[in-house]
């Protein structure tokens, strides 16, 4: 039996000592919570690629992800949970005498074969060969793009503005891909903000890739942050590490390093700094991401 989520996404107020003076209202939505490695958002964007691939009879996934990728390791448990087999084509060659990262670890004790490509050769991967070179069939895979980045996940993600009541006037995400981004500023009501924070160096090459998956009366509704890449995708400062402590003290919600943390601290800066007007009713999504965080180590408390 498919047990994906394993519970609803809810929402979490935040306390009242984090936001005010600055706005009314800010909550967390907790797409965290659905599951504990298939979590947050790659859940939405992997459910109607699973369901097609079972449906078109395929042998198995094929997808693509760094070694502490939420995308792989999410793949590897719903294709498990969905009762097919799933490759995944990991960054950067796999050292014999260094140990594979927790995540590739947790996505082999789910059945997935893993294949190892030179960071160099990573982008321009050939999967027809890499495919026949572990022995299986090319015609026999259904494969989805690094992140779930394609027309499917953007629909699937479109499910979670159901979680959003029409009260809110500002909507938060992290962004990676922008395959969250796009599928829930589709589904909103033009009247409501959706604000979209960067980890990575130079962001905003993201607003020419969202804008083109947005629907026409859509297309300039959404703004990109790229001011608190904290060095760049996937690196952390002390003063990042000590922010999310702080943020689960105040309010025992954990923050992942690579996107949610990131994001949070933005919109503090941004509350303080008086970007949202004061009647402001403020949805942080918490896109999940968690398991990442064994790259940290033992700075962070929770
Ligand atoms: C993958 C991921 C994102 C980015 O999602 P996109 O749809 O690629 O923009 C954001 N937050 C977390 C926690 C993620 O794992």
């Amino acid at each position: 039996m498919v047990t994906i989520p394993e519970q609803l996404p809810f929402i979490t107020p935040l306390h009242t000592s984090w936001y005010q003076p600055y706005v009314l209202t800010a909550d967390m939505l907790r797409l965290d919570a659905i599951h504990p490695v298939v979590s947050g958002n790659k859940w939405y964007k992997l459910k109607h690629n699973i369901a097609d691939a079972v449906a078109r009879g395929c042998d198995f996934i094929l997808t693509f992800g760094g070694p502490y990728s939420n995308h792989l390791v999410a793949t590897a448990a719903a294709a498990k949970a969905f009762n097919i087999k799933s490759v995944g084509v990991v960054r950067g060659i796999n050292n014999p005498s260094n140990k594979l990262t927790p995540t590739l670890q947790t996505c082999i004790d789910y059945g997935m074969s893993l294949v190892h490509v030179a960071k160099s050769d990573f982008d321009n991967v050939d999967a027809n060969e890499l495919i026949k070179s572990i022995g299986m069939e090319a015609e026999r895979a259904f494969e989805i793009p690094m992140g779930g980045a394609n027309e499917s996940g953007r629909v699937g993600c479109e499910d979670i503005a159901a979680y959003i009541e029409a009260k809110y006037t500002h909507v938060c995400v992290a962004v990676g891909t922008g395959t969250t981004l796009a599928g829930i500023r589709n589904a909103l009501p033009v009247e409501q903000t959706v604000l979209g924070y960067a980890p990575m160096k130079k962001g905003e090459y993201l607003n020419d890739e969202i804008r083109v998956f947005l629907n026409p009366d859509k297309k300039e509704s959404f703004t990109i942050f790229d001011n608190w890449h904290g060095g760049g995708f996937g690196k952390w400062t002390n003063h990042l590490i000590s922010f999310m402590n702080t943020f689960y003290k105040t309010n025992q919600i954990p923050l992942d390093i690579v996107y949610t943390g990131k994001m949070m601290l933005g919109i503090l800066e941004q509350l303080k700094a008086g970007y949202f007007p004061v009647d402001a009713k403020i949805l942080c999504i918490h896109t999940g991401g968690l398991q990442g965080n064994v790259s940290v180590g033992e700075q962070l408390i929770y």
